[in-house]
């Protein structure tokens, strides 16, 4: 996998765009937050850090061309807001997102499993799939956890019967 600023790069140029420093700004604030899913709010607030004559506007500009070349990936996690993340070279098909509905952590599952399901729309409806996001809401394992007393909900028959 080649340097993802070259990459970058070398999208941009595809369509005769330059990466200037105010995007590779932008850039760089996502893959320092590789592990998590910024809003263009938070990518702004970093990155003003680091350029502070950086808008907001110009901001939301970069992550929109990003995400139009494919080398960012916007979220909705139904939050009203979008998030972003870096969608490196040759990663395939979006990984899937688990939402806590507690906590609202936003968890990834790098598996696509989704094989099967791909096959089967294409060979019923003809339609070629390329892509999919697929989000899972549910209970994160802190957020599963009993609460010791302090809440008033009632507690799962089912907490004792796991492992650990
Ligand atoms: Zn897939
Ligand atoms: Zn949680
Ligand atoms: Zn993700």
């Amino acid at each position: 996998m080649s340097d993802p600023i070259e990459y970058v790069r070398e999208r941009l140029a595809q369509q005769d765009q330059r990466l200037t420093p105010q995007r590779e700004t932008v850039l760089r604030v996502l893959l320092d937050h590789a592990d998590t899913h910024l809003t263009a709010e938070e990518v702004y607030l970093e990155a003003r850090n680091r350029a502070p004559e950086l808008g907001l506007a110009t901001v939301y500009r970069t992550l929109d061309l990003f995400a139009r070349l494919g080398v960012v990936r916007r979220l909705d996690a139904g939050e009203g807001v979008a998030r972003y993340e870096f969608h490196p070279e040759g990663a395939g098909h979006y990984h899937h997102h688990l939402i806590c509905l507690e906590c609202g952590q936003i968890l990834e599952f790098e598996q696509d499993l989704l094989d099967r399901v791909e096959r089967a729309v294409e060979r019923e409806t003809g339609f070629r799939v390329v892509d999919h996001s697929l989000l899972l809401f549910g209970l994160c394992p802190n957020c599963q956890k009993p609460s010791d007393g302090d809440g008033d909900r009632p507690r799962s028959d089912r907490e004792a019967s796991g492992p650990a």
